[in-house]
């Protein structure tokens, strides 16, 4: 796997619903400290210039506006559910500055999804100001886009085939409930991970911290850090203290820095 140096951005490390969750009173939805709210995950990437963003839930707009992203290069997508895709037509403004289709890469199934839930954007004549999407679709095979070799890690979502991504050191994988052996294999070697942790208890399609943990542990990166996180993990300053010394409870906003 190649090196690169990357600078990533947490755009959004909050599960299905968000943090704070309508009409929920409980300390963390209630809670004045910024990293308890939690927007629907997702993240930027900066690799050598190739600005990449993984998956666009219902608060993409929101997450450009509030990261500064005025350029994008490519969108992965992990899987089809609304918290990873719902905010899709907000692609609008970065068609209009560049003038093009935003690349889409996704496995078939996710298209095809796309496709459907987009159908205006496919249309024989779209309507004007619709957004345009150059749809790409992948498999588990590593591909390359504008240099940087890109990995497709193939998890499991409850019953459902999602995809996480490796880029050279650094590895990324959100709503996985399960990882098959020939994908542990895959992140040989990463450095910085990036893995889903739902809660404390345990939850039939999300890793809960302990599962997390496990899976950090036999694969040894520098550091990790949780996402797709519910209020039901606790307070931010009280999950930390529970966590080991090399990993890291993810907000909205945070900044990693990864050298060549
Ligand atoms: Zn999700
Ligand atoms: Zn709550
Ligand atoms: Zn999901």
């Amino acid at each position: 796997m190649n090196r690169y140096s990357i600078h990533g951005i947490f755009l959004g490390t909050g599960t299905s619903q968000g943090v704070p969750v309508i009409g929920c009173n409980c300390t963390v939805c209630k809670s004045s400290d910024r990293r308890d709210n939690r927007m629907r995950t997702a993240f930027f990437l900066d690799v050598e210039g190739v600005h990449i963003v993984i998956d666009a839930g219902c608060d993409f707009r929101q997450q450009m506006l509030a990261n500064g992203i005025i350029s994008l290069d490519a969108l992965l997508i992990t899987h089809e559910h609304k918290d990873h895709m719902a905010g899709l037509d907000d692609i609008r403004p970065f068609n209009f500055m560049r003038h093009e289709a935003m690349p889409i890469f996704a496995e078939h199934r996710v298209v095809e999804a796309i496709k459907r839930e987009f159908s205006y954007v496919f249309a024989e004549h779209p309507y004007p100001g619709a957004p345009m999407m150059n749809v790409q679709e992948i498999d588990e095979q590593p591909f390359e886009y504008m240099g940087i070799q890109i990995q497709p890690l193939r998890v499991r979502h409850l019953n459902l085939p999602i995809l996480g991504y490796r880029i050279g050191q650094f590895a990324y994988i959100t709503d996985a409930s399960y990882i098959p052996p020939e994908t542990m294999a895959l992140l040989d070697g990463v450095e910085c991970l990036v893995i889903n942790a739902l809660r404390f208890e345990k939850h039939y399609s999300h890793f809960c911290v302990s599962q997390a943990i496990e899976i950090i542990q036999t694969i040894k990166p520098k550091d990790a850090y949780l996402t797709h996180c519910s209020h039901s993990m606790g307070l931010y300053v009280d999950a930390c203290k529970l966590l080991p010394e090399h990993v890291h409870l993810a907000y909205d906003g945070l900044r990693l820095e990864l050298e060549k």
